[in-house]
């Protein structure tokens, strides 16, 4: 029988125990029985079928309460493989994760205007291959496939709507989940990358164990992903550029969606880009030895840390519009964590420091709400990708 099918058959309480011994094992027969409340006979009827297909095994001994040490029990992290993708517009990542969603295998590539949807898929399904071979494993071995991407989308028949800033030409309107399930032989999901990356974070890194989280990737434009209660917050089509469409300043930037001084305009890769090079046009001095159209945001995040007042000046004022928007945000949906993550996170260090410390002292009513910042999250860059895989088998944790 195919992994899909032996798990879609697990019962309900099979699929507990499953989940808990993939994201907490390993744990003892009294550990399950303290969570689960149930009874020794019952939970080895849960059990049984779950040894059965290999699914779980016994791990090693435990701390002994008094009497005989207790036996240790985990998911066997080789019963099955997710692929995971990340395609955020300027590169793509993939990960094979096993079933305990250890990446054992990530690859990366440059996404230039040459990448169409048509490339990128060739590229994947290539590198993919190269990565099952060298592992010494087979295409049956795998769950599925998991895609993070960029919205708008439409999740059900894995079409990317509108997504903007992508290098290359025919990602509107792309069928992308099709193009991957004709190339890889998968079944495949979709959703965009903030919300499988808040996935990942909320099930296995950063926000295990608290109910409202926040995800922002900040890049070449600010993607947010949230989990309210333990259900990601989802927005029309899944897009995941609502936040950076928030409008600050009334009379404001014009922006790229048609409305006047939304975060983006402000706090992006982009803008600070587009900044930076206007301050030199007019004749404001620079410390990086580039041609000005050459100049990117790296050149600027590096400088800022020089420190130079230019750079210096354009990530503070960035990093301030953005914090703003945090403490907005804050007030809104109280989240208990939240992840700052992507490149200009991982850049630039003031923009970090700047854009938390005006969140934390901006929000309303700061006694009563106390908000952890962490910087990547637990699984930083591959949140993304990770999250993707994790997506795939929490689909089959739900039925
Ligand atoms: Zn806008």
């Amino acid at each position: 029988m195919a992994i899909k099918d032996i798990l879609t058959h697990i019962n309900r309480e099979g699929k507990q125990v499953f989940s808990l011994l993939q994201k907490s094992g390993p744990l003892t027969k009294n550990g399950l029985l303290e969570i689960l409340k149930t009874n020794f006979t019952a939970l080895n009827r849960i059990m049984d079928p779950l040894e059965k297909e290999k699914f779980i095994m016994e791990v090693g001994i435990g701390e002994s309460s008094g009497g005989r040490k207790p036996l240790l029990y985990d998911l066997d992290p080789k019963c099955f493989y997710v692929l995971g993708i990340d395609i955020s517009r300027v590169y793509t990542k993939i990960v094979i994760a096993d079933s305990k969603m250890n990446i054992i295998s990530k690859k990366t590539f440059e996404m230039d205007a040459t990448f169409t949807p048509e490339k990128t898929v060739r590229e994947i399904a290539l590198l993919f291959q190269k990565a099952v071979d060298k592992l010494g494993l087979h295409q049956e071995q795998f769950l599925g496939v998991g895609l993070g991407t960029v919205g708008p989308l439409d999740r059900s028949s894995g079409i990317m709507l509108r997504p903007k800033y992508f290098p290359s030409e025919g990602w509107t309107g792309s069928p992308i989940k099709e193009r991957l399930e004709q190339a890889l032989g998968l079944p495949v999901m979709i959703d965009n990358g903030a919300n499988t990356a808040i996935l990942a974070e909320y099930k296995f890194g950063a926000g295990k164990g608290f109910q409202n989280i926040a995800y922002f990737n900040c890049s070449t434009g600010i993607r947010t992903g949230a989990i309210s209660a333990g259900v990601i917050v989802r927005t029309i089509n899944d897009a995941e550029d609502a936040f950076g469409h928030m409008v600050i300043n009334c009379d404001g930037e014009a922006c790229n969606c048609g409305n006047y001084g939304c975060i983006d305009c402000y706090a992006s890769i982009y803008a600070i880009v587009r900044k930076y090079q206007a301050a030199l046009k007019q004749g404001r001095s620079t410390g990086i030895d580039k041609d000005i159209d050459e100049i990117d945001y790296t050149d600027i995040c590096g400088a800022a840390e020089g420190p130079e007042p230019l750079a210096q000046e354009i990530i503070t004022n960035a990093a301030t519009i953005f914090g703003v928007g945090l403490a907005n945000y804050i007030n809104l949906l109280n989240p208990g964590l939240i992840i700052l993550s992507g490149p200009l996170i991982s850049y630039s260090n003031l923009y970090y420091q700047i854009a938390s410390e005006i969140a934390s002292t901006r929000h309303y009513d700061k006694e009563a709400n106390h908000i952890i910042f962490s910087k990547g999250g637990f699984f930083g860059e591959d949140a993304i990708a990770l999250g993707a895989a994790i997506m795939v088998v929490e689909s089959y944790l739900l039925l």
